[in-house]
């Protein structure tokens, strides 16, 4: 809806059909961006506060980034994101200005959502960042501030990621900040074989290929590993023969036994 969509154009749109799995996530994520974006006359209506902000936490490649873009995309409203490592990157007070020009920015293209991910670079608590907390409090303080709104932050809703909950510091999750908190968790079997319909729905495949075969095998893998997975089997199937029609099945099968799964069982809730 406005001049700021153009800064998006690069990215192609995602859309909720794009995501396998995570049915109950996007459900969940639906109320907490969604309603207050879309319907915040039925929050007035009904007498309660819209939520101002979700965490998303879950290991790596598991779709944080995929499900918050695509409900910007299927709510209509606009999208700002940033990285919490590419915003430290700045000279001292560089990033507190920063933080307010991404409020800023959002407020006048509202409803929008600010979308913070690897938020732990920004908000790790002091106790869990030693002697290099200290630099980063600055930009805390900012996004608290902004976050408690000095202007009323209407129209916009704050999403964060991050792969480690556990350092977040507390301020960040209190009322009226970060409200709730949703996991996002690896696919299981089920959610593996819509990925792999999903990822081979524009590849040329073997006709009947067995998702389901290849969904079992690829048990603990992240989205993520899944995606990588049909392109490494393309590629094998290309090594093998340069002139090949489609990547069959046994590709996806060596290309399973060789993945190395990143998730380990200490990042799963
Ligand atoms: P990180 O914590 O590393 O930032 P993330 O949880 O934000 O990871 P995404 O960036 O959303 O993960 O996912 C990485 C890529 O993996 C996506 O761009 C997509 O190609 C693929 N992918 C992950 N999960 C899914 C899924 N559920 N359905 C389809 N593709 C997926």
């Amino acid at each position: 809806p406005s001049a700021l969509r153009a800064l998006f154009l690069d990215t192609v749109p995602v859309r909720y059909s794009d995501i396998g799995g995570q049915a109950s996530t996007i459900a969940k994520l639906r109320e907490c961006v969604e309603w207050p974006l879309c319907h915040p006359d039925a929050f007035a209506r009904l007498g309660v506060r819209p939520p101002k902000g979700v965490l998303l936490y879950g290991p790596p490649g598991c779709s944080k980034t995929l499900l918050v873009r695509a409900c910007a995309t299927e709510s209509g409203v606009n999208f700002l994101a940033v990285k919490g490592p590419e915003l430290l990157n700045k000279f001292v007070g560089e990033s507190e200005k920063a933080v307010r020009e991404i409020f800023s920015k959002a407020r006048a293209a509202s409803p929008s959502i600010i979308f913070f991910d690897e938020i732990d670079a920004l908000a790790t608590s002091r106790s869990a960042s030693d002697s290099s907390g200290g630099a980063h409090e600055g930009v805390l303080t900012s996004l608290l501030n902004e976050m408690d709104g000095v202007q009323e932050l209407v129209g916009v809703t704050i999403v964060a990621a991050t792969n480690r909950p556990d350092v977040i510091d507390s301020a960040l999750m209190r009322p009226g900040r970060l409200d709730r908190m949703l996991y996002v968790g690896p696919p299981d079997q089920q959610g593996r074989e819509d990925i792999l319909r999903i990822r081979t729905r524009k590849m040329s495949v073997e006709p009947g290929l067995d998702l389901e075969q290849i969904a079992q095998m690829t048990e603990g893998c992240s989205g993520a590993e899944i995606a990588a997975l049909c392109q490494e089997a393309a590629l094998l199937t290309m090594k093998r023969n340069i002139d090949a029609q489609f990547v069959p099945q046994d590709a996806f099968i060596t290309a399973a036994h060789a993945i190395k799964k990143q998730i380990t069982p200490d990042v799963i809730e």
